[in-house]
Order: C-alpha cells, then sequence, then structure tokens
C-alpha cells in the first residue's frame, strides 16, 4: 500500500488509554481463543484476536458464485490445514456472511459463532493434516478499519474487489486470517458472462455454461489472507509476458476497468519496473505478474500477490512501490503486524531509487531533507515497531522513517553489502515470514558489523535518532 493515499487517524494512545486498551484485549481473546500449546508460534501482537496459531493452513479452495447486481456470493471454503497438536476445537476467521454447513474430515461438525470468530468442533479431534468445508452465503460487509478506511469485499459500479489490509479477507472467505499463516489458493468463480473475473496467480481455465462463465485462478506461491484477492466485473484482459533475468518468462495478466485511461501507461512500464527491481533485489520471485484496475473508490492501492489492484489515476511511483511489495511483503511476508516496515520501509525505498534513477533527488539527498524535519514532527513518533495503535499501521514512520532506515543502513555499510543484504533477504526468506530480528542478523551477517544501536535508533527509539 502506497503512502500516503491512505488516509490517518486517531493519535497514539495516552499511557492509561493504553494499559486499557491491553486488559480489554486480554479480555476479549480469553473469552474467544482457547489458550495455545508451547509448540504454538504466537498470535500477532497487533491483532491477537485474528487467527488460530494452533494449525497451519496449507491450502484454500474456494468456489464462489457472485451476482454483480445484488452483490451476493455463495461460496464453499475447503480448506486443507495441519494441526500443531491435537485439538478438540478450532477457529476461522469470518466476519458477516451466514454460514450453512461445516464439515471436517467429511464429516458433520459441530460450530458457533462469537463476533468474527467461527469455532468449529469436530466429531473426532483433529491432529496432523485435516480438512475442513465450509458452506457459506450473503452480501459480504466491507470493513472499516480504526483509520477509517475501507477494506474486505468492496463494491464497485460493475462488481466488486477483494482488498484485504490488513484484515478484510475475513469478510468473504473463512480463514485463518493471520499474515504468518501463507497457503496455497484455488479460486473457481462463477459469474455472469457478461463481466470478468481476475485473481492471484495464473488464469488455468474459463468455462462458459449458458450465461455463466467460472474462472479458475491458481496462486500456486505462499500467499498470506490479506493478500488474497477477487475482482469481478468489466474488464479489458491484457496478457503479454515479459523476460526475468533469470531467462524465465513471466506471464502478465493485466485487467483493466475499460472506463479508466490509467492502463496503458501501467502496463508499459511493468516490464521495464520488473527489470528494474530485479535488478537491485533479485529474481522475480512469484510465478505471474499484472495489476488490476478498478474504479474502487477506496484511496489506496494494494500490493495483492502477483496483481496488485490500483485505483483510477495510479502512476507509476505507485506501480514502483507495488512491485517493490512482490519482494518484500509479499514473497517475504512479515508474521507480525509491528513488522509492517519490512514491507512499507522497503517499497517507499524502492520508489527512491526509481525516483533517483530518472531524475530525481537521491536517496541520500532526500535522507538528509527528511533528516532535517523538527523532532516535534509525526515522522519522529511513534518508531516504527514501537505503534501500540493499529490506525498507525500505516503511518508516516513506517513508510518514511522505515526507508530512512535502509539509506541509515546504506551509509553505514556501504552500496554493495547494502544490495548483497536486499538481495540476501529476498532470497533467503523467499514465500516466507520472517520478524525484524532475523533481518538486524542477516545484516549483520553480510556486513560484519555491529548494527545493533543503528536498528534500534531507527526502529525503536521514540522520537528523532540523532548523530546521522
Ligand atoms: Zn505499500
Amino acid at each position: 500500500m502506497p503512502f500516503p493515499i491512505r488516509s490517518r487517524g486517531v493519535a497514539a494512545l495516552t499511557a492509561l488509554g493504553l494499559l486499557l486498551a491491553l486488559a480489554i484485549g486480554s479480555v476479549a481473546q480469553s473469552a474467544t481463543q482457547p489458550s495455545t500449546a508451547r509448540t504454538d508460534p504466537a498470535p500477532d501482537t497487533l491483532f491477537p484476536n485474528q487467527g488460530d496459531p494452533r494449525y497451519d493452513v496449507r491450502s484454500y479452495r474456494v468456489r464462489l458464485h457472485y451476482a454483480p447486481e445484488t452483490n451476493r456470493l455463495e461460496a464453499t471454503a475447503t480448506i486443507s490445514a495441519r494441526a500443531r497438536h491435537r485439538l478438540t476445537t478450532f477457529d476461522l476467521d469470518l466476519e458477516g456472511m451466514k454460514v450453512g454447513d461445516v464439515r471436517v474430515d467429511g464429516r458433520d461438525a459441530a460450530w458457533t459463532r462469537h463476533g468474527h470468530k467461527l469455532v468449529v468442533r469436530p466429531t473426532h479431534a483433529v491432529d496432523g493434516t485435516f480438512t475442513t468445508t465450509v458452506e457459506y452465503a450473503g452480501v459480504p460487509r466491507e470493513h472499516t478499519d480504526v483509520d477509517g478506511s475501507t477494506e474486505g469485499w468492496v463494491r464497485t459500479p460493475d462488481g466488486a474487489v477483494a482488498l484485504g489490509e490488513p484484515v478484510g479477507a475475513m469478510t468473504w472467505l473463512p480463514s485463518n486470517n493471520t499474515p504468518g499463516d501463507k497457503a496455497r489458493y484455488t479460486f473457481k468463480v462463477t459469474a455472469p458472462s457478461s463481466v470478468q473475473v481476475a485473481a492471484n496467480g495464473n488464469l488455468v481455465a474459463r468455462i462458459r455454461h449458458g450465461n455463466q462463465t467460472t474462472w479458475t485462478w491458481r496462486a500456486t506461491d505462499p500467499m498470506s489472507t490479506y493478500l488474497a484477492t477477487i475482482a469481478v466485473g468489466k474488464f479489458t484482459i491484457y496478457k503479454s509476458r515479459t523476460k526475468s533475468i533469470t531467462g524465465r518468462r513471466i506471464p502478465l495478466w493485466s485487467f483493466a476497468d475499460p472506463t479508466t485511461d490509467t492502463s496503458a501507461t501501467l502496463r508499459d512500464v511493468l516490464p521495464e519496473v520488473i527489470r528494474f527491481e530485479e535488478k537491485r533485489f533479485g529474481a522475480y520471485p512469484l510465478a505471474s505478474a499484472g495489476m488490476i484496475i478498478d474504479n474502487a473508490r477506496v484511496g489506496y492501492a494494494l500490493e495483492t500477490q502477483t496483481r496488485p489492484f490500483y485505483p483510477y489515476g495510479a502512476g507509476v511511483t505507485t506501480l514502483v512501490h507495488e512491485m517493490a511489495h512482490q519482494w518484500y511483503g509479499d514473497s517475504v511476508t512479515l508474521r507480525d503486524w509491528h513488522d509492517i516496515w519490512l514491507a512499507e520501509g522497503f517499497a517507499t525505498y524502492a520508489e527512491w531509487l526509481w525516483g533517483a534513477a530518472h531524475g530525481e533527488a537521491t536517496p541520500a539527498v532526500r535522507f538528509d531533507r527528511l533528516y532535517a524535519t523538527p523532532a516535534e514532527n509525526e515522522l519522529w513518533h511513534p518508531a516504527p515497531t514501537e505503534f501500540v495503535d493499529p490506525a498507525d499501521l500505516f503511518g508516516t514512520p513506517v513508510y518514511t522513517r522505515g526507508a530512512m532506515t535502509l539509506q541509515a543502513l546504506r551509509e553505514k555499510v556501504g552500496g554493495t553489502d547494502f544490495f548483497a543484504i536486499l538481495k540476501a533477504w529476498a532470497k533467503e526468506h523467499r514465500h516466507g515470514n520472517a520478524r525484524t530480528a532475523q533481518f538486524v542478523a542477516l545484516a549483520e551477517r553480510v556486513s560484519g558489523e555491529d548494527l545493533g544501536t543503528l536498528f534500534s535508533d531507527w526502529l525503536e527509539l521514540d522520537g528523532k535518532p540523532t548523530g546521522y
């Protein structure tokens, strides 16, 4: 997601407010989430009530019928997962929608709903691999974030587009809705033949039956729920290929609402942007690429995997940003939302690199200008990894101070080591999840330098780091 078109909201909580929020959060969590075992990963620290750490999803197969006129969908999600230990009950995240039937390994299962939790109690406890099937239907709701922005199943004049950062995927997909649980996806979407359907990955089938058409998209690279998308509406489809630095031909699928004139510029520059970023970040990490340009009035673009979403009027800088996310954010994904600078700081830095190669200020000059920002400015508060309010998830420190962190690193270790670090990060954690401490360790290993103070100054210290 690019800064600053997404609006910012509430100021940071006071210390008292924080204590209250933590107390309320822990009560709310204990009401719906049974205790976890020692082997389970920790829940997300920003959204502890999203996801269930006791199992790991391997794949989602989603069969979905959609009617654009009524915005109603009828769906079956088949979720293959592995329990980390014996479970007599487990949760899926699903906000809204009417659940018809839940089966686990083919047997009817009992279930209840608490808020956005669909709590499933199978006939027999699960252990190891198990498959859950959820039938559900209804008009999915849009989800309003604490910063006031809209996500989830977002309606457009001729259909809808699913935008899931940070938690909106649960409005249309029962899921383990936390970035640390990546899975493979198959989307089988049936809609009137008068509209087109885009999703992540590759289009593997399009079958017309009467006045309906079923589109099958397969996303074979592991993907977090917040990056999953389906877009239904009137689109012009552009199919082409571009060559990776590895020699591989990358399929490009671009879906553009025919009422926008944004598409030609972005489509023309896409292969050049991929080449530019491959030179700096390493080989393009995903099976395909492209874009979805649609008339969803959300005020932001989003790095939906392989096929970012762009609103009308998005420019090349936004494309550079969302494409950089394919390496940093999509392929190498934060495990915990407090590490979002690993996505947004990097994508912002990619904008700086592109700008410098196209006649704008160098990252060093940008850094110096920004560093002159007065100490009381919001750029310095709260530090990028230290925010407590989800409204600060897309705040200036995450994007701009995050990118400054990378420039501070570059000036400390030199350009050669710096780009070696960026490439090693993309390569070693490709298709995985990672945390900030792992990035610090990798940067120290590649450069041979002690970087602990630099990263704690830039990422954790409230206020303006001194001596840079
Ligand atoms: Zn972004």
